[in-house]
């Protein structure tokens, strides 16, 4: 049975169902079937032709270049970072919030961090200003580059799906 509609995969997408629900979904058996309805919604949110691989967040994707069959990451606007295996966090706009005043913009007072602790650091889309990270490190740690997620295994192991093609 296909037990969920489009338009419950769109509110997990969008992230409106309610926590036992979302684990419900994404414990059932049918993951290839569920994951297909995912990325499903998601293409049909963007308007470039290019298919989406993975995604890495609400807005952030890894796609397959409709040309080129190169994969990129790339934003809901259309901008592309870079190549997929490289950090896209070292091609956005960053904003670190490394001041009390800053802090106190997304803490409420006495619950910010020691800005010689921790910084806040903001990632965004330098075409559309999305932000699509946000890294809580301490102040002299490096740019966190989050995984490079083996998605031949995922696609082949985890979905039993053909892998899309790839051109390096
Ligand atoms: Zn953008």
């Amino acid at each position: 049975m296909s037990a969920y509609t489009k338009e419950q995969v769109g509110n997990l997408v969008d992230g409106r169902l309610d926590w036992d629900t979302t684990v419900r979904m994404l414990s059932m058996p049918k993951d290839h079937e569920r994951f297909s309805q995912y990325l499903e919604v998601l293409q049909g949110k963007v308007s470039w032709p290019d298919k989406i691989v993975l995604p890495l967040g609400p807005h952030l994707h890894i796609v397959q270049a409709a040309k080129s069959k190169h994969w990129l990451v790339k934003c809901d606007c259309g901008h592309e970072f870079c190549d997929y295996r490289e950090n896209w966090k070292l091609s956005a706009n960053v904003y670190v919030r490394d001041t009390e005043e800053a802090m106190l913009e997304v803490y409420p007072q006495l619950m910010a961090p020691d800005t010689q602790w921790q910084v806040y650091r903001e990632y965004y889309c330098p075409s559309c200003g999305t932000m699509h990270d946000v890294e809580a490190p301490t102040p002299w740690y490096p740019v966190i580059h989050d995984f490079e997620p083996d998605i031949e295994a995922f696609y082949k192991d985890w979905l039993q799906l053909p892998v899309p093609e790839r051109a390096d």
